[in-house]
This record gives structure tokens, C-alpha cells and sequence, in this order.
């Protein structure tokens, strides 16, 4: 299907990351207060019925890759009969889904006989107490969803899912973490991911000081397992530079979110779990669609709300100063 979705500086809009939910079972200190978030009410999220509705209307306007987000997309009950109507309709020739693994083991199978195609597993730290701390709830509850999570990685690699596992790395919380981590890539088929943490989420947790850069990562790394090999990347949007140590079944990769800006080849837009497109994970402008969709609007004018969502798409974001000040909605909520 040709391209119909054009962001400013000729960017065709193929993928679209829908976020099903803003609750999660975990409290990961860079995405969450400890507190938890006050949760949208239950009618303030889409449901099914609209999110498919929407999904329609952007698989029109060409936008051809899906992936499921939230929060934790898997805390969402029916999601795996969500996924496999979305599959059923044909509507997208990709569909991946990110998770923090803690519900995945019992739920990998349904969601590959519902079409998903990849996963995204979140895991901070392989040593569960730096894990249980890394995602807000010390002591035994936190070592059993280690358990869990780790189990969700596992199912994932048996199910054959194509798995990338994301970390974010933060000095004096997880960075004890970085090697154990990146070693998963020398054992499994697995991309092992290091995004850089980005100054959105819970006030102060952010600090210059405790930031680590992708370049100083890699380095890290290369220290340890010798110079890495850079991969072409699948495709010119890819966010991580990926590389390869050697004689590895999986790989190592990058995402430089602050220290080097994407946004040129960036082919997203984010459709929150109430119904907001935003067009750029790092600014607060969002199109309203859940508004228009119940008071009856006719899919002609939800196009013409993508179109103009594409339309508002930012050329670049900026420093980290003005992405605090201007992005408040924490990953949580965006669908990160
Ligand atoms: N709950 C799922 C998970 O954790 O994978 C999906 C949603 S989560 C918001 C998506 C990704 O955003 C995770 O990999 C998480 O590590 C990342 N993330 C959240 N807050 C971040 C921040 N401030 N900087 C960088 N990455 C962040
Ligand atoms: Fe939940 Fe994912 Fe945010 Fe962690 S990063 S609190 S798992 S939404």
C-alpha cells in the first residue's frame, strides 16, 4: 500500500505503537512514583471495540507495523483475543508487543498463535535483588517477579519470538548489571538493548551524574567482551545501533535517545490507552481521537485526525532540560 501518513521532512508514518493500559505490576523507579499513578478511570480507556476501529483507520492511512505497549500490556484482561482479532483482520504485516515478562510464560503461547511476532522484555538487572529494587518492591516479592520475568524470557526464546531484551542503566542503581546483561547476547539468540534513561518520569530521579551514555556503554562492554562488530541496521528507523560480539548468537545494541537524536527517520506515532495520538514520545501535544469517536464521527475524519497528528510531527526534539519541562506524562502513560 503506497504511504499516505507524511510527517514534516517527507517521514513516512508506518508504525504505530497502540498502549492498551496505564496500570502496571511493577513501580520501575525511572517510570513510575512508588505511590503508583492515580489511575484513568475504567471509561476512559478505549476499549477493544474503539481500539480496533482506530487500528483500522491507521492500517488504511498505510500504517502497516503494530506494537502493543503500556504500561504492562499483559496486565489487560482479553488482550491475547484483542491481538488475535487485530491479526485476524489482517490489518498489519508486523505485530510486536513490549513487556516487563512477569506475565508472559502462561500467556506466549496464545500470543504467537495471535500473530505477534516479536517481543520486547524489559529487565533491568539479572541479580534479582538489584531487580526487585530496579522495579520499586524490595525483598521476596520483588525476587519472585525476577522469577517470573526471567521465566517470561525463557517461554519467549522457546516460542521462537524474535526477543530483544531492554535494559536501562542507571549509575549507582543497575549499572552493576551492564555485563551480566550484555553476556545474555553471547549465549542466546537474543538483541540485548541499553536505552539511555531518558528525563521523563518520576521528578528527580534523573540526574546528570547518574546518566549513562550509549558511547561510555559501549565501551564498558568492548572493555570486556573485545571490539564489537556494527550490524547494518534492518531499517533506516531502527533506534538502536546494534553490534556484535564475537562468535555470538545475539547481539548488543544501543539507544541513544538523548545523546543522539533519531527523530529524522523517525516513523511512529503513539496512540495512548485513553485515546490520545501523540505525535513524538517527547512532546506534550496530543490529538484527542477518543472524543470524536464516541460522539459518532465518521472514519473520514478520523483520518483527516491522523493526517493532522503526522502533520504536527516535531523535526527534532531538544536538550534534556526542555524534554523535562515538556513531556509530563511518564512512559508509563505514553506507551513508551
Ligand atoms: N511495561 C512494559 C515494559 O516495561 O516493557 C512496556 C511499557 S514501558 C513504558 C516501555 C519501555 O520504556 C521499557 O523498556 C522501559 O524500560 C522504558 N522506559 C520507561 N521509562 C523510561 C525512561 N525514563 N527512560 C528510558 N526508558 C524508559
Ligand atoms: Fe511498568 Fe514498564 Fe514502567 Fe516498569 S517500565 S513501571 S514495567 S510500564
Amino acid at each position: 500500500m503506497e504511504h499516505t501518513l507524511l510527517a514534516p521532512g517527507g517521514r513516512a508514518l508506518t508504525y504505530l505503537r497502540l498502549s492498551v493500559t496505564d496500570l502496571c505490576n511493577l513501580r520501575c523507579r525511572y517510570c513510575m512514583p512508588p505511590e503508583g499513578v492515580t489511575k484513568l478511570s475504567h471509561s476512559d480507556i478505549l476499549t477493544y471495540e474503539e481500539a480496533l476501529r482506530l487500528l483500522r483507520v491507521a492500517s488504511s492511512l498505510g500504517m502497516d507495523k503494530l506494537r502493543f505497549t503500556g504500561g504492562e500490556p499483559l496486565v489487560r484482561r482479553g488482550l491475547t483475543s484483542f491481538v488475535k482479532r487485530v491479526n485476524d483482520e489482517g490489518l498489519f504485516s508486523q505485530m510486536r508487543l513490549t513487556t516487563n515478562g512477569v506475565l508472559l510464560a502462561p500467556l506466549a503461547a496464545d500470543l504467537k498463535a495471535g500473530g505477534v511476532q516479536g517481543l520486547n522484555i524489559s529487565i533491568d538487572a539479572l541479580e534479582p535483588d538489584v531487580y526487585a529494587e530496579m522495579v520499586g518492591m524490595g525483598g521476596e516479592s520483588g525476587r519472585k517477579l525476577f522469577r517470573q520475568a526471567w521465566g517470561g524470557f525463557m517461554a519467549a526464546l522457546e516460542y521462537g519470538f524474535t526477543t530483544k531484551l531492554n535494559c536501562v542503566p542507571i549509575r549507582g542503581r543497575n549499572d552493576s548489571q551492564i555485563l551480566p546483561l550484555a553476556r545474555l547476547a553471547l549465549e542466546y539468540p537474543v538483541t540485548v538493548r541499553f536505552i539511555e534513561h531518558m528525563p521523563i518520569g518520576p521528578d528527580g530521579i534523573w540526574k546528570e551524574s547518574a546518566f549513562i551514555s550509549a558511547s561510555e556503554l559501549k565501551e564498558t562492554i568492548e572493555k570486556e567482551f573485545g571490539p564489537l562488530t556494527w550490524l547494518e541496521p534492518e531499517y533506516p528507523s531502527a533506534p538502536a545501533r546494534l553490534f556484535k560480539p564475537r562468535g555470538a548468537p545475539g547481539a548488543i545494541g544501543f539507544i541513544s535517545a538523548l545523546s543522539r537524536h533519531f527523530c529524522a527517520d523517525c516513523n511512529r506515532l503513539r496512540l495512548t490507552a485513553d485515546g490520545r495520538l501523540k505525535p513524538c514520545l517527547l512532546t506534550e501535544r496530543e490529538f484527542d481521537l477518543r472524543g470524536p469517536l464516541r460522539h459518532g464521527t465518521d472514519d473520514e475524519e478520523l483520518r483527516n485526525l491522523f493526517l493532522e497528528a503526522a502533520g504536527r510531527k516535531p523535526i527534532s526534539h531538544q536538550s534534556a532540560e526542555t524534554v523535562q519541562t515538556d513531556c509530563r506524562r511518564q512512559m508509563s502513560r505514553i506507551g513508551g
